[in-house]
């Protein structure tokens, strides 16, 4: 595991030293430029872990999917503030590298070359950051939908990152390679030959993971299910909290402002929404900082009350 040489010192982030160390980042990100690595990676500590945020690119998703149950007035509005236009919006895709001691631990893997040709740079990233992917030790899945696990392989078939063990959740995995997921879930049908072909590659090095695991000391599971069966997210023990929410909370207007509408993407959508409720009203109350996958990157935020819901309040 090779950092750059430039790379600042891990920065503590405490919510007094936010700020502060906001601008630190900025800082940092304009030395990683400075490399030439197209995409910088944003760091920050947070306990006994330090964890650099990648990204693999963005996706692009349709009003329709990020707010079905809004009007089109109120579609219109979110797309125009997430900065699409006509319909559609560019979603970051932000991916946790998390350090603790030996263990080197990637949240998600990505698209790879599997779904849109916009994402899949994650291996890239790593390696113009001068990570070498057979260093990472763990990988942890959130959930098995192509833009997180689509990278697991790589165009050749071979695995990305061929040292790993994969830990995935037991009821994801039990829902993907079990008996017909879209006999019960019929607008699933286009995923599950890609979820059948992705964990089948790491069924050899498989984990699976229940609630409450820790794939690592201190990294614990957190059923958060219905965006899939057996979404996970991760809690990281630490000073304060911080929450890896994977797809639990989607998008940083919709989920936040209206976070009883569906989520297009949701495969129980109304477990979907009631997990998401569940889990941003924590988040407010507790003040849990959380890393979002999908959320303007590098995906670092805190949800704080806003009116009869909440808003999401980046942190760097
Ligand atoms: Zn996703």
């Amino acid at each position: 595991m090779v950092l750059p040489v430039e790379s600042p010192a891990p920065i503590a982030v405490t919510r007094r030293s936010l700020l502060a160390g906001a601008a630190a980042l900025a800082a940092a990100g304009t030395m990683f430029a400075g490399k030439a690595v197209a995409t910088p990676s944003r760091r920050f500590g947070h306990g006994k872990f330090q964890i650099d945020v990648f990204s693999d690119g963005f996706i692009t998703l349709p009003d329709t999917v990020i707010a079905p149950d809004g009007t089109p007035a109120e579609r219109a509005d979110i797309i125009r503030r997430l900065g699409g236009r006509q319909g559609t919006a560019n979603i970051p895709v932000n991916i946790p590298l998390i350090r603790a001691g030996e263990a080197l631990i990637l949240v998600d893997t990505g698209s790879g070359d599997k779904f849109q040709a916009t994402a899949g740079r994650l291996r890239d990233n790593l390696l113009a950051a001068g990570i070498a992917p057979d260093a990472v030790t763990h990988v942890v899945l959130t959930h098995a939908h192509p833009d997180h696990a689509g990278g697991i392989l790589r165009p050749d078939g071979s695995l990305s990152f061929p040292n790993a063990v994969y830990h995935v959740a037991a009821a994801e995995w039990d829902f993907w390679m079990g008996q017909d997921p879209a006999a019960r879930y019929p607008g699933l049908s286009g995923f599950v030959p890609g979820a059948r072909r992705d964990l089948g590659a790491i069924a050899g090095r498989l984990v699976r993971m229940r609630d409450g695991d820790e794939p690592v000391s201190g990294l614990r599971v957190l059923a958060t299910p219905g965006h899939t069966p057996g979404h996970i997210s991760l809690e990281l023990a630490g000073d304060d909290g911080l929450l890896i929410t994977g797809d639990a909370i989607t998008n940083v207007v919709a989920s936040f402002e209206h976070p009883h509408w569906r989520f297009g993407f949701d495969t129980d959508q109304d477990q979907g929404v009631a997990t998401r409720s569940r889990l941003i009203e924590r988040a407010a109350a507790e003040k849990l900082r959380m890393l979002g996958y999908h959320w303007t990157s590098p995906g670092f935020a805190i949800a704080e009350r806003y009116g009869a819901a909440y808003r999401c309040v980046a942190l760097s």
